[in-house]
């Protein structure tokens, strides 16, 4: 055979063989122009080969000659092959993609030529574009859901992962897809996952609502959340991908904790009597839920507006309270004070915050400082009952659940404060009643016995029994006592009338004009008897008339109380009262004094003795039922007027009222 009709006969069989093949097949020579042209290409492009020999291909196939091809004709005659995909057009003018492969070859007489086979991949690409399109309709749905996803395939590695479980992991999602549970959320977390992956890929049953906490490698701090995992199954029921949703509970469950603490510590407040307990269950409650390093709870001082420290939480013996901190003047800087007077928290997230707020606050030393603080007023009715200030050892956001907590747990201090309070006070007043009744029956009962007596002895005189005396001497004697002792039972009886009309607003005065010059004259006159039984020397000192318009009984009541006080408590030593004018006419007022050097009052006792049933003696010597100056100074003040009382134990006291002229 010649050398020709070898390659003839080659030709002719490679050419059969490739009419066979499936796919386009051509040989074009290096410059394009088209040597051969299989069936194959004929079904691909329409071309016949009659029409494709001695065409440029690029050209008859409609590919430009760009960077792409030059690029491609550079590698075929530097490596001898080109494999690529191309888009080619066909006679009819439709585009079809193809899969290309180009091998250099040479013939006999060495010329360099080009086999290229084309295979149509329209098909799988467009399987490929719709694919794409649902994997992106999927990762907009991962994205865009409110849950974290993730799916994971059988060696536990993620396939996917949406944004929100790529920030609870702490890790981008880029450097997620591929790689094991292990290496995204850390050995610890993985421990408790991976044996629930393993079981839904097994059993090909989802595991729903798994409550799961701990902490995540490229996120530390810990939380909770709930998870459910779901299988996906291929057509056969193999699981080849477990899904899973996961839903952040950490702030739901520190909720729950909260309302489990706010019932805790309203259960305890209701069972809290005393202000101490109360502002400890409140603190401990409050430091545990906020994690706070201590706490103080302050109770104000109604009079003075002075804070002082109720209950201590977090503070030892070698780190106590602050020796500043435990009394706080109603005048010092500082921010528990601050908020009773705005009635509002202060929420300090840092020093420098804190510096902010309160400019002139000075700082206590370092070493005692804290870094953040949340400071509440506990307000009843609006009104300041106290503060409470929590403490953080370092600088810490106070978030919008951590203060509606704190609020609520201070308005439930507050009203428990006040109850405890409002209970003291009650405990207060009905041992002030039962002192008052054992007092009262002793003061009731007292008059009975000589007056018993007194009569039973009239009574034998009348029936002309009783030996000696003359009988009217006698019987005028013993009628004197009687009446002494029925107007001092009388006295007793309308005081407490008259408790009882105050205290219920019934107290009414009947003006006239009076002089109370006279008033004060006629009741020490009635009132000598007493100063000769007390051995004390009545002295009155009062300008001839002093008239005014007031109630006249009332004021016989004022002078009497003031007067008979200064001789029962006056140690028999000269009773003075005076009496005098201030100012002209009806602007003017009377000012009346009694002055005594008796036993006098102690100074803590002074301010009290104005009010109801309060005794500043316990002596039995001196009987009493607390009730006289509290009724005077009602007199007094529904005059207009007013009273006060100086004194000095031991060495005497002066009782001061002042009445306006024209009365009430
Ligand atoms: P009482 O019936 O006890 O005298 P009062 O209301 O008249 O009640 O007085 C209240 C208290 O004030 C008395 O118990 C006494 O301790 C004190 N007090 C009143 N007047 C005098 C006085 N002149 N000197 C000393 N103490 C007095």
């Amino acid at each position: 055979m010649t050398r020709r009709g070898h390659t003839a006969e080659t030709l002719e069989t490679r050419a059969r063989t490739l009419a066979l093949a499936h796919e386009a097949v051509l040989l074009r020579e290096l410059d394009g122009r088209v040597l051969y042209w299989s069936e194959g290409a004929r079904a691909l492009y329409g071309w016949s080969p009659e029409e494709a020999l001695g065409q440029v291909s690029h050209a008859l196939l409609g590919a430009s000659a760009d960077e792409a091809l030059a690029q491609a004709e550079a590698q075929l005659l530097r490596e001898g092959s080109w494999t690529g995909e191309q888009v080619h057009a066909t006679r009819a003018g439709e585009y079809v993609a193809v899969h290309v492969r180009w091998v250099l070859d040479a013939d006999a007489s060495g010329r360099q030529r080009v086999y290229e086979s084309h295979r149509n991949i329209s098909a799988r690409k467009a399987a490929e574009r719709r694919q794409g399109e649902t994997l992106a309709l999927l990762d907009s749905i991962l994205d865009t859901a409110p849950v974290g996803l993730s799916f994971v395939d059988r060696d536990l590695r993620f396939v996917r992962i949406n944004r929100v479980l790529a920030a609870i992991n702490g890790v981008p999602v880029e450097q997620t897809v591929g790689r094991t549970l292990r290496e995204v959320i850390g050995d610890g977390m993985a421990d408790l996952v991976e044996p629930v992956y393993r079981y839904v890929f097994e059993s090909g049953e989802p595991v729903l609502e798994r409550e799961l906490a701990g902490s995540l490698l490229g996120a530390p701090q810990r939380r909770a959340w709930r998870v459910s995992y779901y299988p996906v199954q291929d057509g056969t029921g193999y699981v080849s991908v477990v899904g899973m949703v996961v839903q952040d509970i950490t702030e739901s469950l520190r909720e729950q904790e909260r309302t489990a603490r706010l019932q805790a510590a309203t259960s305890a407040l209701s069972r809290a009597l005393t202000p101490e307990d109360v502002a400890r269950v409140v603190l401990g409650e409050a430091v545990q839920a906020l994690g706070a390093r201590r706490g103080l709870a302050y109770l104000r001082q109604r009079e003075s507006g002075s804070l002082h420290v109720l209950a201590e939480v977090g503070y030892t013996e070698a780190d106590p309270v602050p020796e500043r901190k435990r009394v706080l003047q109603a005048d010092d800087v500082d921010p528990c004070l601050e908020v009773l007077h705005t009635g509002e928290p202060m929420w300090l997230e840092s020093t420098a915050q804190l510096f902010a707020q309160v400019p002139a606050f000075v700082p206590l030393p370092a070493h005692q400082t804290s870094q953040a603080w949340a400071v509440l007023p506990m307000l009843v009715d609006g009104q300041p009952v106290g503060t409470l200030l929590l403490s953080f050892a370092q600088a810490r956001p106070l978030t919008p659940p951590d203060r509606s907590f704190l609020r609520v747990l201070a308005q439930q201090c507050a009203l428990a404060l006040e109850r405890a309070r409002l209970y003291r006070e009650a405990q207060a007043a009905l041992q002030l009643r039962d002192d008052f009744l054992s007092v009262a029956s002793h003061e009731l009962t007292t008059p009975l016995t000589p007056l018993l007596l007194k009569l039973q002895q009239l009574r034998r005189e009348a029936e002309g029994t009783a030996p000696g005396q003359q009988p009217r001497a006698r019987a005028l004697q013993g009628l004197g006592v009687v009446a002494a002792q029925v107007r001092r039972l009388s006295t007793l009886t309308h005081n407490l009338l008259d408790v009882s009309r105050v205290s219920e607003g019934r107290l009414r005065l009947e003006c006239a004009p009076v002089d109370l010059a006279e008033v004060v004259r006629e009741v020490c006159g009635e009132l000598a008897p007493q100063a000769a039984r007390a051995g004390a020397a009545l002295q009155v000192h009062a300008p001839s008339s002093v008239p005014g318009h007031w109630d006249r009984l009332r004021l016989e009541q004022v002078v009497t109380n003031l007067v008979s006080n200064a001789l029962k408590y006056g140690a028999g030593k000269p009773v003075r009262v005076a009496l005098r004018t201030e100012g002209e006419g009806e602007s003017g007022s009377a000012v009346l004094q009694v002055e005594d050097e008796g036993i006098g009052i102690a100074p803590e006792q002074l301010q009290h003795i104005f009010e109801k049933f309060q005794r500043a003696v316990t002596d039995t010597r001196y009987s009493g039922l607390g009730l006289g100056l509290y009724i005077v100074r009602q007199i007094v003040q529904a005059h207009g007027g007013r009273i006060d009382v100086a004194s000095t134990p031991g060495v005497g006291t002066t009782f001061t009222v002042r009445l306006p002229r024209t009365g009430a």
